[in-house]
């Protein structure tokens, strides 16, 4: 209807910006507590502790002992795409878990956050976002690191609430990401914990730094994780193409699954569920195990972060290598050259 008067266009407010991207970046309490963590070990803790109440639904809290934020630059690590990480000029060269400079301007427009930090040498403070906005920065007792609270998630919206599921499936994805990051990073020491019934909480995994070389400490984090029996069951994967290198444990076909559960992988560091990957695994047990079967392992990819784009979706699940057949092609031959040579192992042990 061409006389009808156009509507007129308007500028979204800050907090509504806010609150479309984090639809993106925050999906599920999981999501949060996935953003949480990896800032925490981005700020160089040792110890990050997780605690949640009903699913994360009611409470997160992420507490770390890394270098904590200078109490001016608290207002900076709410505002969107402010980040210490990047300077922009080369987006595709990350070596940190965050870059986007969202994750906490997301988290204080679906939820109650509040920051507390202190970085040696200045006295500790504390921020709150209420609405979207960020409050004034106040003082506030903290030894050290940094604790990021955040209350009530999706109160503001509530149609994302109604597509959260149980608390008990919340959860349990909330174990399962902070599981994978601590499988990723043995030198730190993770503890969750379900603090639904107040006070300490019950534990769901805790962990402490593992000691070692990296060998030692992935295992005996993976044990601790996945299982001794795992370990035990695995073999080393330690191989390299073209700059591109693949470690890990494999399982042995006899150690195989009727699910796909037991199925870790790893990209410079970051937890993915990458369908190239998990084809090549599965191409690389094709001729020893049968097809209702899946294999076990844990495996990490490390390159070059140019030969990787991790910016393919703010979640980061997914990942796009520059190259994916030579990925794809590392996978199989490394897997298939060490589970031979582990069939020969054990039939000459037999034979002799
Ligand atoms: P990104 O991680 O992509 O930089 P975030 O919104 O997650 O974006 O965090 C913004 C900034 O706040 C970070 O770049 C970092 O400087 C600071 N920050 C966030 N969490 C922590 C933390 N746990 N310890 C120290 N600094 C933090
Ligand atoms: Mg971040």
């Amino acid at each position: 209807n061409m006389t009808a008067e156009p509507p007129r266009i308007a500028q979204l407010s800050d907090a509504a910006i806010n609150r479309i991207a984090a639809g993106e970046v925050v999906e599920r309490p999981a999501s949060a507590v996935k953003e949480l963590v990896e800032n925490a070990i981005d700020a160089g803790a040792r110890r990050v502790e997780v605690a949640y109440a009903d699913g994360g639904k009611t409470l997160l809290r992420v507490t770390d002992d890394g270098h904590g934020m200078r109490p001016e630059d608290l207002p900076l690590a709410l505002a969107r795409h402010a980040t210490s990480k990047i300077d922009g000029s080369d987006l595709l060269n990350i070596h940190s878990f965050g870059f986007r400079g969202e994750a906490l301007a997301s988290l204080g427009a679906v939820g109650r956050l509040t920051v507390t930090s202190r970085h040696a040498g200045h006295d500790g403070a504390v921020i709150a976002v209420s609405g979207g906005v960020p409050q004034a920065v106040r003082p506030a007792a903290l030894r050290g690191g940094t604790v990021v609270e955040l209350r009530d998630l999706f109160h503001a919206t509530p149609a994302r609430l109604k597509f959260l599921r149980t608390d008990r499936a919340e959860a349990q994805a909330i174990s399962d990401v902070v599981r994978r990051l601590a499988m990723a990073e043995p030198f730190v020491g993770i503890t969750l914990r379900d603090v639904s019934d107040g006070g300490e909480g019950r534990v769901v995994l805790r962990t402490d730094p593992e000691s070692g070389d990296l060998w030692g400490a992935l295992e005996g984090r993976l044990g601790r994780i996945i299982g001794r029996d795992f370990v035990e069951n695995a073999i080393r994967i330690d191989a390299e193409r073209e700059g591109v290198h693949l470690t890990g444990l494999a399982a042995l076909p006899t150690y195989s699954r009727g699910s796909a559960v037991t199925q870790y992988l790893f990209v410079n560091g970051r937890p993915v569920r990458d369908k190239l990957l998990i084809g090549a695994l599965r191409g690389a047990y094709a001729d020893v195990l049968s097809r209702d079967r899946h294999p076990a392992a844990a495996l990490f990819v490390e390159c070059d972060p140019l030969l990787v784009d991790v910016n393919v979706h703010p979640a980061k699940a997914e990942v796009r290598f520059r190259d994916p057949g030579l990925v794809r092609g590392l996978i199989v031959s490394a897997l298939r050259h060490a589970l031979a040579e582990a069939g020969h192992r054990a039939s000459s042990t037999v034979a002799g």
